[in-house]
């Protein structure tokens, strides 16, 4: 059985009542199967599982993006309970942010290079709203997948800045079968962007350099934001139409 438990207070009267490990899958819902992949590996390794769904205000540098985010709440349960989720906590913002966003989680250096030097104030939301989850959660381990990988390093970080009880396990990367790296944003894109998108990790895994790559994806129509070698790997983040799609491999 799967319950659904909307209030931090409420879901922190039923995390009482829990034994054993939990293994927490914090996600923004529109569920697809590269967090069914970290769903399964959370299963395999804990004794319960909960799964979060929260579209997170803080962390849209676009309004834009926000409202268009896709909802597909039917589906995301059905996932949940086909995967054995114990619990989903599916919180409303304003009980998130009882504060109005007063405190804040802040990075000061990798937070503000790749991503975070595209969209402003989006890894302070990251992080804390992540912050917020674990201590609602109490998370024995928490699954993050690497195809955010900037994001999973920051809050590894983050855990281990504030002494924090738990454990960051990163996820591979689950992909398309023409390579591109599944993401709820992938809805939005037309057809013929769709049939575009897997030009993306084709580039970054055939160039030769990071400037190589930015350069075949504009001359295929991208805007791309950056390609960035560090520390043998790989990131980059580029526009098809309205749509932001980030990626990264190890080089
Ligand atoms: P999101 O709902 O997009 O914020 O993602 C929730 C979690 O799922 C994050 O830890 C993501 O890194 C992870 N995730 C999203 N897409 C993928 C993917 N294609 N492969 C592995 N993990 C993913």
């Amino acid at each position: 059985m799967t319950v659904v438990l909307r209030s931090p207070q409420e879901f922190k009267q039923w995390r009482k009542k829990q034994s054993g490990s939990v293994g927490f899958v914090p996600t923004m819902g529109a569920l697809h199967s590269g967090h069914e992949q970290l769903l399964k590996t959370a299963r395999a390794e804990n004794n319960i599982v909960v799964l979060s769904i929260f579209v997170n205000p803080t962390q849209f540098n676009d309004p834009k993006d926000f409202e268009k985010y896709p909802i597909t709440w039917d589906a995301d349960l059905k996932m949940a309970q086909n995967n054995k989720v114990d619990a989903i906590f599916y919180p409303h913002a304003p009980d998130m942010y009882p504060d109005n966003y007063r405190y804040k989680v802040t990075e000061n250096e990798y937070s503000k290079t790749l991503d975070g030097a595209h969209r402003p104030g989006h890894f302070d939301g990251v992080l804390s709203v992540v912050m917020k989850l674990f201590n609602v959660v109490s998370p024995t381990k928490a699954y993050f997948g690497e195809k955010d990988f900037q994001q999973m390093r920051l809050i590894q970080g983050m855990v281990e800045s504030f002494f924090m009880n738990l454990e960051i396990v990163p996820v591979a990367t689950v992909r398309e079968s023409d390579g591109l790296a599944k993401s709820s944003r992938n809805v939005r894109l037309t057809q013929e962007q769709r049939a575009l998108a897997p030009a993306i990790y084709k580039a970054i895994t055939t160039s030769k350099t990071a400037d190589e790559a930015a350069q075949a994806l504009s001359a295929q129509g991208f805007k791309v934001d950056y390609v960035t070698d560090i520390d043998n790997r790989r990131y980059v983040a580029a526009f098809l139409g309205e749509v932001r799609l980030i990626d990264n491999v190890q080089i």
